[in-house]
């Protein structure tokens, strides 16, 4: 097992491994930039080095200030928690080049499963169920107008490089493919620098659901069944529950068996995520995450494994510690997602917090770098907290959620708090019976002016 492990990230995440590596007995080394210095995951960790100036670019992006700070304080593999260089091919085989371990899939599979294309292929291939589309990429206008005449219309034309919702365009008629095709390949080359685009029937009420994979790397894998995450502003997830309100037991072991399996025969390392959109009973691959989620609290309370843990032995070379057969989802889990923000149009909202307190209780977790006092640097993603309930079934988690809501405090800045309860009043969310589609509904018909 490491004796040292540097984190390549910041605020929650990066507490969440210090917390990992410290029951595991591992020395934890913080990185930061200069806007960080006084962060939650830079007291908690053992270690901390400052890499540079505050934006991501210059510092938790920056591949050579955090392979110098591994040498510099002798740790011997690299967490790169979410965003920043997680899902970075090339950061991940100049991690290996440097002889150190990269906490994470080989840069081989990363690499596949970043171009949505490839992964697509890749998936159908071992038998996962796909959404009718191109055959690969479509390069020219022409060709989207004939493929699109072909799955029929709505059709979304997504980036193959795309992430984080961007990149992804409506037709819902041949009329509006001209200025679906032509601005998706603009904003996919100015966000990811390649303006390859493909075409995918669009599914007009799926839920959201995805399926938590860990992998050995010798060909052997286990599923830790579905996350819904339904609830959606802008193609990002805002509420995240496990199990899903939509599946039974034999459903979720059947994708969750094709996930294991495809995951299993391409030989694959640590902590996935296979993405499904789901409508009438059919599962469609839409992308692959080849690292931890943000939304995995929700899996780690049904099935009581802490997920950080696994993925920091697989690394160390040590097999699954869990069998399939002993995985069985006990009980519901909800995590809500606390940004800073100002609602109704959630603009960013960064500021210093005059007052801080974190629910508590049976069946509560927080995951927050926050503290009474901190300053939120306006240069980062606006995620500040994760509050995740759990209880014997959803009408618990649902009870518990709503008062351990009413026990948090947060002031000083604005936040999305306030969202939650207003949400756990509407009858659709108490029965579990919403689409990709309806947060945004209600919020228009919530907010509308
Ligand atoms: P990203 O990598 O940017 O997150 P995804 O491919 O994971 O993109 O899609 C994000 C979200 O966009 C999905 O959860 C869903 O809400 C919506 N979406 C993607 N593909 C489709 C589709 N074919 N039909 C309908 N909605 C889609």
């Amino acid at each position: 097992m490491f004796s040292k492990i540097l984190i390549a990230n910041r605020g929650e995440i990066a507490l969440r491994v210090v917390r990992a590596c410290r029951e595991m007995g591992i020395a934890s080394v913080a990185v930061h930039s200069t806007a960080d210095s006084d962060a939650m995951h830079v007291r908690m960790a053992d270690e901390s080095v400052c890499i540079g100036p505050p934006p991501g670019t210059q510092s938790y992006l920056l591949a050579p200030a955090i392979i110098s700070a591994c040498e510099i304080t002798g740790a011997e593999a690299i967490h790169p928690g979410y965003g920043f260089l997680s899902e970075n091919a090339s950061f991940a085989q100049v991690v290996e080049d440097h002889d150190l371990i990269f906490i994470g899939p080989s840069a081989e599979h990363i690499r596949m499963m970043g171009d949505k294309i490839t992964a697509k292929e890749t998936m159908a291939a071992l038998g996962v169920p796909c959404v009718p589309g191109s055959d690969g990429e479509v390069q020219t206008l022409a060709d989207a107008e004939r493929v699109g005449d072909q799955i029929g219309y709505p059709v979304i034309v997504k980036a193959t490089a795309g992430g984080g919702g961007r990149g992804m365009k409506l037709a819902r008629s041949a009329a509006e493919m001209a200025t679906a095709f032509q601005s998706a390949r603009s904003e996919a080359k100015s966000a990811f620098g390649n303006d390859a685009v493909y075409l995918e029937k669009y599914l007009t009420t799926p839920r959201h659901i995805e399926v938590q994979v860990f992998g050995d790397g010798r060909g052997n894998a286990v599923h830790l069944g579905e996350r819904d995450c339904s609830l959606q502003r802008r193609h990002q997830k805002v509420l995240e529950e496990a199990p899903s309100p939509a599946l039974d037991a034999m459903t979720r072991t059947k994708i969750g068996q094709i996930c294991a399996d495809a995951v299993a025969r391409i030989n694959y390392s640590g902590a996935g995520t296979i993405e499904f959109l789901y409508e009438n009973g059919e599962f469609y691959f839409i992308e692959m995450n080849t690292r931890l989620q943000v939304e995995h609290p929700v899996t780690e309370a049904v099935y009581g494994v802490d997920l950080v843990r696994e993925q920091i032995r697989i690394a160390a070379g040590l097999p699954l510690s869990v069998l399939q057969e002993n995985l069985v989802p006990q009980g519901h889990a909800i995590e809500v997602r606390i940004n800073a923000e100002k609602l109704p149009r959630f603009s960013p909202c960064p500021g210093t917090i005059s007052a801080y307190h974190a629910p508590g209780g049976l069946g509560v977790r927080m995951d927050s770098a926050l503290y009474d006092g901190y300053s939120i640097p306006p240069y980062y993603d606006s995620l500040i907290a994760k509050l995740i309930v759990h209880g014997r079934d959803r009408p618990e988690a649902l009870a518990r959620l709503s008062r351990a809501l009413g026990e948090l405090i947060v002031d000083g800045i604005d936040t999305t708090v306030p969202l939650f309860p207003a949400l756990l009043e509407e009858p659709d969310i108490r029965s579990g019976d919403y689409s990709i589609h309806w947060l945004e509904q209600w919020l228009a018909e919530t907010f509308e002016d």
